[in-house]
């Protein structure tokens, strides 16, 4: 039986892109060959990497205003590094906020090139609220944000106006909503959530920001190296850029972002609601700043969990354990979550109820 799959990552992705990319494994647009085993300089492949770069410009709206789409390998822990790497002048500054565990790893990686600001914190808090009302300096040569934190299950509602360029670590919740992507010098997203396996990253880069740092960049570290060769200066991890290919053509095809949108704020009304209306259950986020990616619930104090573990298990939910750091629930509602499965989920919460009664 297909499980309700609530990973936070890897993660579900829509049915037929797992149907297509096992089909391409096998045979490759009937070439008698495998996307496994084709160069990635070959037509076909550079037909891959071109369209999933221009499907990702055209779902951010950001063809033809001067940015870059790459697919790069590294993960989005790379781009940690890389970011002060290319964007930091040498005796230059950097604004961060420490909105939660991946925040602080981006702002502990930048510490290695130079002056960080934290304007903002709610590690105090446990990371329950995204930290507003601060002021990003305007000698920073970039600040950083991360919009959606995974494990605590905020995420930002809104991005500050600023004269600074915006770095922003979007994997937990890129093309989950309509944002001004515009607003940003650099996005950054690894694709385990929700456009692709684990495997690649997409970034897109507005390139004006680049080369003003006056550091020798390494090749594989040095975005301007992987634009000049369109994500291909190394070879790029093939078929997990296919497969985002894949996810982003069903983006597309499902009425696009605005659409996913729709569709997810009606998952997670459904599911909050009931978090909010069950009495064995408490969400941990704020409400204003409740992420639509990732809900993180707990019992109330003294309920033994047991019992609402096996209800899980036997209703066929998988991986709604919260992050090992934090404990509780975690339901990941990615794009291709059908709300099938949040109803299941939440079925599951009442029954649970009613066996306390
Ligand atoms: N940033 C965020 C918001 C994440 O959720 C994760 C992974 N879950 C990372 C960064 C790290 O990504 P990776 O493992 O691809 O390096």
């Amino acid at each position: 039986m297909k499980k309700h799959n609530f990973s936070a990552g890897p993660s579900i992705l829509p049915e037929e892109v797992f149907k297509k990319a096992s089909q391409a494994v096998l045979d490759y647009n009937n070439s008698g060959l495998s996307i496994l085993e084709i160069s990635h300089r070959s037509k076909d492949f550079i037909a891959v990497m071109e369209e999933a770069q221009s499907l990702a410009l055209e779902l951010s709206g950001l063809s033809g205003k001067g940015y870059k789409a790459l697919f790069l390998s590294g993960g989005a822990r790379l781009e940690f590094d890389r970011i002060p790497y290319n964007l930091m002048k040498v005796n230059g500054k950097a604004a961060y906020i420490d909105s939660g565990s991946w925040a602080a790893g981006a702002i502990k990686e930048a510490k290695i090139f130079g002056d960080v600001t934290v304007v903002g914190s709610s590690k105090e808090d446990n990371y329950s609220y995204i930290p507003k009302g601060y002021t990003i300096p305007e000698d920073a040569d970039y600040f950083h944000c991360t919009s959606n934190n995974t494990i605590y299950g905020t995420q930002m509602q809104e991005f500050p106006e600023t004269n600074v360029p915006i770095v922003c670590d979007m994997s937990s919740d890129i093309f989950s909503r309509t944002i001004d992507f515009s607003k940003f010098g650099i996005i950054y997203a690894g694709a385990q959530k929700n456009i692709g396996p684990a495997g690649v990253t997409l970034l897109l880069i507005k390139e004006e920001i680049l080369g003003k740092t006056g550091r020798t960049i390494p090749g594989m570290l040095d975005y301007q190296q992987h634009i000049e060769k369109e994500s291909m200066y190394n070879t790029p991890p093939v078929f997990a850029t296919y497969t985002a290919m894949l996810t982003l053509q069903w983006i597309k095809a499902n009425g696009g972002i605005e659409n996913i949108e729709k569709k997810n704020n009606e998952k997670a009304a459904l599911l909050y609601n009931e978090i909010d209306r069950n009495s064995l259950f408490t969400g941990t986020a704020i409400k204003e700043d409740r992420s639509k990616m990732n809900v993180t619930f707990v019992t109330v104090e003294g309920v033994n969990t047991d019992a609402f573990d096996k209800l899980c298990k036997d209703a066929g939910i998988s991986g709604i354990n919260g992050h090992r750091s934090v404990g509780g629930y975690r339901a990941s509602i990615y794009n291709a979550m059908p709300i099938e499965s949040v109803k299941v989920l939440i079925s599951v919460m009442q029954e649970f109820e009613k066996s306390f009664k």
